[in-house]
C-alpha cells in the first residue's frame, strides 16, 4: 500500500508542482490530505511520507483518528459543515484550522463555545459556484460577513476563504467559481487573510492556476 501511495503522492506534488510555476514561481500551495474515506494506517502511512497535514469532514471521524494517532504531531484541519450540537467536540479536539464557517451564526455559535482565553483559526467559506445545495456564503455578501465576523467574534481568529468549485465539466465555469472567491480573498488580505483554500482532486490544477494556495486532496491520493 505504502508504494502506491508514495506514487500517488509523488505523481500529485509534480502536478501541483507545474500548475503552480504556471501562476507564479514565488507561489507555495500547501496540501492538505483529505482522509475521509481512509482509515488511520492511511494517514500514517502518509504521514511516514512527509505529510503533516490532514482534513477530515465529520468530526466523529476526526475525533477517532485523532484518539489512535494523538502522538503524532498531525495538523487537523475541519473541513465539513458544522452542526451546533457537534461544536463543543469539535472544539475539545482542537483542530489547527476549521475551514467552514459559513455564516455570521455559525461563527457566533463556535464562539460562544470556546473556553475564556481559547482562540480558534478558520476560513470562511464561500459558495463562489452560486450552487443552491452547497454551504457557503454568497459572493457578495462576503466581504462584510468576513468583516463582521472579525469584529465581533475576537476569538475567531479569520485566516482566509475556502470554496468548493463548481460541479460541472466546464473549465470555464469551475475557473471562474474560483476566479471569484479569489477576488475576495484579495479583498480581505488587508485583514491579515492568508489562505486561499480551493481545489480538490477533479480541479486543483484549475484552481491553482486561480491562485489557491491550499488543495484539499482525497481521492487523488486515497481510494
Ligand atoms: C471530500 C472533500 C474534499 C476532497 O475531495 P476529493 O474530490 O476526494 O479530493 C475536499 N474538500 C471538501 C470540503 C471535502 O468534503
Amino acid at each position: 500500500m505504502s508504494n502506491q501511495l508514495r506514487d500517488r503522492l509523488d505523481s500529485v506534488i509534480e502536478r501541483i508542482e507545474r500548475a503552480r510555476k504556471g501562476f507564479s514561481h514565488h507561489h507555495i500551495v500547501k496540501i492538505v490530505a483529505v482522509t475521509k474515506y481512509s482509515d488511520s494506517s492511511t494517514v500514517e502511512a502518509l504521514y511516514n511520507l512527509g505529510q503533516r497535514t490532514f482534513g477530515e469532514n465529520r468530526v466523529g471521524d476526526l475525533e477517532e483518528k485523532n484518539a489512535i494517532l494523538i502522538n503524532l504531531p498531525i495538523e487537523w484541519h475541519f473541513i465539513g459543515t458544522i452542526q451546533t450540537n457537534k461544536i463543543n467536540k469539535l472544539l475539545s479536539l482542537k483542530p489547527s484550522l476549521i475551514q467552514s464557517i459559513d455564516s455570521v451564526k455559525t461563527a457566533e455559535a463556535i464562539s460562544q463555545r470556546l473556553q475564556n482565553g481559547e482562540n480558534i483559526s478558520a476560513l470562511l467559506q464561500i459558495n463562489g459556484g452560486r450552487e443552491i445545495q452547497k454551504s457557503g456564503i454568497e459572493p457578495e455578501l462576503a466581504e462584510e460577513t468576513y468583516h463582521e465576523i472579525l469584529e465581533k467574534f475576537p476569538n475567531i481568529k479569520l485566516k482566509g476563504v475556502m470554496t468548493i468549485g463548481t460541479h460541472t465539466d466546464e473549465v470555464n465555469k469551475i475557473a471562474e467559481s474560483f476566479n471569484l472567491t479569489r477576488k475576495i480573498f484579495e479583498k480581505v488580505q488587508s485583514k491579515g487573510a492568508s489562505i486561499c483554500s480551493m481545489g480538490m482532486s477533479g480541479d486543483f490544477e484549475i484552481a491553482i492556476s486561480e491562485g489557491s494556495n491550499m488543495v484539499r486532496l482525497g481521492s487523488v491520493l486515497v481510494k
